[in-house]
């Protein structure tokens, strides 16, 4: 018999092809009258189209999020959202858009929806990131979470296909440690595997098609449950790993989770043997790491950190911070074989497991 703990997320979830029609009644449900909407600059049309289908409920945009929200854009974001007189914020974009919402939340307690647009998972979570003088702080608080979440698959139509398959495997590699995650619990595995299973799924008929609707449903469906499951289950090294190499090492977010989870699969693979039955069972493969790494490769995402812009010289200052401070992990931390671990992802060598 488990031993478990479970507390459900109070998120509102509004999922399907054109919710984001529902978006001014999700304000006036949550007794707001005037929302910022935040985006990238990449993304101002999809803001001044949200806020044009808000109207008069549209205080304002702030299209400047970036990656990894530095302190400097969240506090002029914090103060756009005092001068115009904004009640809630309505994040439209990918995890550095929700981010920003994110920092703004943390400090205001201003209440964020959240209208994603990747498959990042941030908007079921309440994990926060600031990036100040280049160091990048994380933590969580009830705050940050998103009160409610629009998922419209329309939305993603427009998501490179490059971006789409390592946004999915950066969806895969929260499920995939949450299934190992010391915290776990029987529902959580549920909506790992789940979610797993149905963000795999969606990539060859949208690399056949990025435009097929059904296919950004499974996909966004599936990043729900990942992103559900990064909210409710510490992670391990995977995570670990790849904060350390996007922040000391500036490399992209989602194509980092994409070269490393095999290799961190592998590390922990004769550790949490039910977990690697379980995504070899949602990815129809016989090895876990490998089927995870097949993945990639078929879709033409990365398989290596040399293509991704890792130095050779960092793998060094990378173990060593990776094995620095202690975290929950199905196999304990070694230096060494973390050296080797990050030397198969710098080669893009398949996994050894
Ligand atoms: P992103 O938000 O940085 O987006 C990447 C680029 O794609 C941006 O230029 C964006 O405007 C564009 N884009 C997004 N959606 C698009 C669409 N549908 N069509 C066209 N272009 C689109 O990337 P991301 O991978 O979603 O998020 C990465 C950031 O999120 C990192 O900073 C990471 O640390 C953070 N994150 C946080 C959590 C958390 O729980 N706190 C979880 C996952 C990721």
């Amino acid at each position: 018999m488990k031993t478990f703990t479970y507390q459900a997320a109070p998120t509102r979830v509004v999922f399907g092809a054109g919710a984001l029609g529902s978006l001014a009644a999700e304000i006036d449900r949550l007794g707001a009258r005037r929302a910022l909407v935040l985006a990238t600059p990449e993304q101002v049309a999809s803001a001044e189209h949200v806020a044009g289908l808000l109207g008069k409920r549209a205080a304002g945009i702030f299209a400047r999020a970036v990656m990894h929200v530095p302190v400097e854009t969240a506090r002029a974001a914090r103060e756009e959202a005092e001068r115009l007189g904004a009640d809630c914020a309505v994040a439209i974009g990918g995890g550095s858009t929700t981010g920003l919402g994110k920092a703004i939340a943390l400090e205001s307690a201003l209440p964020i929806l959240a209208v994603p647009t990747t498959y990042a998972g941030s908007e079921m979570t309440s994990i926060w990131g600031i990036t100040e003088a280049g160091v990048k702080k994380t933590g969580r608080d009830d705050r940050v979470r998103p009160r409610t979440v629009i998922y419209d698959p329309e939305l993603t139509l427009t998501l490179p296909y490059g971006l789409t398959v390592t946004s999915a495997l950066n969806a895969i590699a929260h499920a995939a440690e949450g299934l190992y995650a010391h915290d776990g619990n029987p529902v959580v595995a549920l909506m790992a595997e789940e979610g797993i299973r149905a963000s795999a799924a969606a990539l060859a008929p949208l690399q056949a098609d990025p435009q097929d609707l059904a296919a950004r449903g499974d996909a966004l469906y599936g990043a729900w449950l990942c992103g559900s499951v990064l909210g409710s289950v510490a992670m391990g090294l995977h995570h670990k790993l790849c904060h350390t190499l996007g922040g000391s090492f500036n490399l992209p977010h989602a194509e980092v989770h994409t070269v490393i989870l095999p290799h961190a699969l592998a590390y922990n693979a004769a550790a949490a043997p039910e977990a690697m039955a379980r995504v070899s069972r949602a990815l129809g493969g016989t090895s876990a790491p490998r089927a995870v790494f097949e993945l990639a490769r078929r879709h033409n995402a990365p398989t290596s950190l040399a293509a991704i812009g890792m130095s050779a010289e960092g793998l060094d200052r990378a173990a060593d911070l990776a094995a620095a401070t202690p975290y929950p992990n199905p196999r304990p931390l070694e230096r060494d074989a973390l050296r080797q671990l990050l030397q198969r992802a710098f080669d893009g060598t398949p996994p050894d497991a």
